[in-house]
């Protein structure tokens, strides 16, 4: 007995370290409760990241404010086509055997104020968007007039009052509410927004910083080898924050010394929404992310260790306003993680109400089993047979990322599930 707890402190055996809250993992479910219930009420209602962004570069992102016009647009009464501006009433008669005659006053330069009137009987040439004169309230199609030498112009079809114009205001009045807060800005919203003359709105884009922990890693620019390999989970997880439209703020990589990643989570606390560290959640002597979390504030640790496979040494935190997690190390797991936990997290965060998956119905190839009490995602290539989705799973150590760029997307086997066979049918998550 004495023999094999030495042994086990010698090698560091992690049962024997293991924590009271590693014996009872959490459910994913479980954990995204846990932590939404915790979280402040602006975040649970969908304003989370708020940041006043140049509205070209805003489009995709989702509002975070009400949006209101000061001001009218068109900001005066335009033309919306090449031709004559002219009273209506003059032209009511015109037909091509008996034309209306006008006399013309003038041309309307484009980019400047109108400065003619027209009375009746008279015309006064005008381009697509030029502003209207004084007096007239339509105008005619060039295509529809015959101009004269002696500078009169022959109106060959009648128009409507208000036809060929906008009025000033038509398109968007001032005091008007334009967008409202949670819609998500597309291409024809800037334009609305560039018309009005805002340059910038808030919406929500959460900045989050990403450290990666490990004695063994270094920068993805340097050399691996001997005992080296390369930081995978920062730019990882930088890609997929970006891919979500968060804005990832890059923190680098630390040792395994508690008080360096105390030092970068502490500058990742004050400058981010959200911070992720990966490697240094499990039980190992050098694991000390769950204690620096609760040492940094409160409320601190939510959840520890999730019944989950891959990704079960999850950490889950809350320093003040700023949801912490410390993500599992394998690059793999790191990923499954962020795509199960933390994405959700962040698409309701950010008042997202799109339905984030479309799962596709296939049918598994192979046989499988899979651990009872732990749920379990495993990577699928999905090709079409026939019309339906085949899946094929792609069993292998998680430690290979290989597996998971082989991949087309996901299935969840629920905990209670001890396997499939070939033929059972799925839903797949599949990659975006
Ligand atoms: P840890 O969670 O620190 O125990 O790490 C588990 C495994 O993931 C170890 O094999 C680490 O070398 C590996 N690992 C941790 N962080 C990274 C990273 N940023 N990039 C690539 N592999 C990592
Ligand atoms: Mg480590």
């Amino acid at each position: 007995m004495q023999r094999s707890q030495d042994a086990a402190a010698l090698w560091r055996i992690p049962s024997l370290a293991m924590p009271h809250q590693l014996r009872h993992l959490k459910t994913l479910e479980e954990a995204r409760r846990l932590l939404w219930e915790a979280l402040p009420q602006h975040i649970r209602e969908g304003r989370f990241g708020g940041r006043e962004t140049p509205i070209a570069e805003a489009v995709g992102f989702v509002l975070d404010t009400d949006i209101l016009a000061s001001e009218d647009l068109p900001p005066f009464d335009r033309s919306t086509m090449d031709g004559y501006a002219v009273w209506a009433e003059d032209t009511f008669r015109a037909s091509e055997r008996l034309p209306a005659q006008l006399e013309v006053v003038g041309e309307i330069r484009m980019g400047e104020d109108a400065a003619l009137s027209l009375s009746h009987r008279q015309a006064a040439a005008i381009s697509t968007g030029g502003m209207l004169p004084d007096g007239g309230d339509a105008v005619v199609m060039v295509e529809h007039t015959h101009l004269r030498e002696d500078h009169s112009v022959e109106v060959l079809r009648p128009v409507a009052p208000g036809e060929n114009i906008v009025r000033r205001g038509d398109d968007v009045r001032e005091g008007e509410a334009v967008l409202a807060a949670g819609h998500r800005l597309r291409p024809q919203d800037v334009s609305a927004l560039a018309g009005l003359g805002i340059a910038a709105v808030t919406v929500r884009r959460p900045r989050v910083a990403v450290l990666s922990t490990g004695s063994e890693l270094v920068p993805h620019t340097e050399e691996a080898g001997s005992g080296r390999i390369r930081d995978m989970n920062g730019p990882a997880l930088q890609a997929a924050a970006r891919a979500l439209g968060a804005e990832p703020a890059d923190l680098g990589l630390v040792t395994d010394d508690p008080e360096a990643i105390r030092q970068a989570m502490r500058q990742g606390l004050a400058e981010a929404d959200l911070l992720l560290v990966s490697g240094g959640t499990s039980v190992g002597v050098e694991d000390v992310v769950p204690d620096l979390i609760d040492s940094l504030g409160k409320p601190g640790v939510l959840v520890h260790g999730l019944a989950v496979k891959p990704g079960r040494p999850v950490v889950i935190g809350l320093v003040g306003e700023v949801p912490v997690f410390g993500m599992p190390g394998h690059p793999t797991s790191c990923l499954t993680i962020f795509r199960e936990l933390v994405a959700p997290l962040l698409r309701l965060a950010c008042g997202d109400r799109r339905n984030p998956l479309t799962r596709v119905r296939a049918r598994i190839t192979g046989n499988f089993t899979s651990q009872a009490g732990r749920e379990e995602f495993v990577p699928v290539r999905l090709r079409q047979r026939d019309g339906f989705w085949e899946a094929t799973p792609l069993l292998g150590p998680s430690a290979l990322i290989s597996t998971l760029v082989r991949a087309d997307g996901l299935v969840r086997i629920p905990a209670a599930c001890q396997g499939l066979c070939a033929g059972d049918e799925v839903e797949v998550e599949p990659f975006e």
